[in-house]
């Protein structure tokens, strides 16, 4: 429900659904370092996703610390607002942990589908509170970040299985994984991920 305060700015006028959705494929981040965020996935180690992910949620929280007016302002109309990312985050941290315990618990699972543009309108990601939306992503983040350090041994060659096909182990899905949150920071800060 909408009260005042959470109520869109003038600034963000656009219908909530305005976003085309973005239907690209991202295994590609697989086989080759991003040219725009500058992450090089496949050099990532899958043991190194967990720290990782606790780095980018402490950034999401200094992102989420801003000016709301700011955080609710869409650069352009079809783009997302830093808010609206930061859901997205959170959320991507709760889908891939969802994924990760299927994957672990029965053998080559198919992921249930999920359309991110769908969820942002129907969850309302535009009237969300940025402060509500800092401690679920710090929370999901934490969760996940846990999984994945409780992986050991073997169990980083189980199977999962997308809507469209892509198979993943979970080793490969800790990298995929990571890119996205990653590549979102940079949606919002600009600055690229600097090689060690
Ligand atoms: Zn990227």
């Amino acid at each position: 429900m909408s009260t005042p305060e959470n109520l869109a700015s003038p600034a963000d006028a656009s219908p909530a659904d305005s976003i085309v959705p973005d239907t690209k494929d991202w295994t590609w981040v697989l086989e080759r370092s991003c040219p725009d965020c500058g992450l090089d996935t496949p050099a990532v180690a899958a043991t190194d996703v967990a720290g990782m992910l606790r780095d980018n949620a402490r950034s999401w929280l200094a992102v989420l610390a801003g000016d709301e007016d700011g955080l609710r302002r869409r650069p352009s109309p079809e783009v997302w607002s830093h808010l609206e990312y930061a859901c997205h985050v959170r959320d991507v941290f709760r889908l891939f942990r969802a994924r990760l315990d299927l994957m672990l618990d029965q053998d080559a699972p198919a992921f249930p589908n999920w359309d991110q543009d769908e969820t942002a309108a129907t969850e309302r990601y535009r009237e969300q509170r940025p402060q509500v939306v800092a401690g679920e992503l710090a929370e999901a983040g934490e969760a996940l970040a846990a999984a994945f350090e409780a992986v050991a041994g073997e169990q980083w060659r189980r199977t999962g299985v997308r809507g469209d096909g892509a198979r993943f182990t979970v080793e490969s899905f800790a990298r995929y994984l990571i890119h996205d949150p990653v590549h979102h920071l940079f949606d919002v800060t600009g600055t690229q991920v600097r090689p060690d």
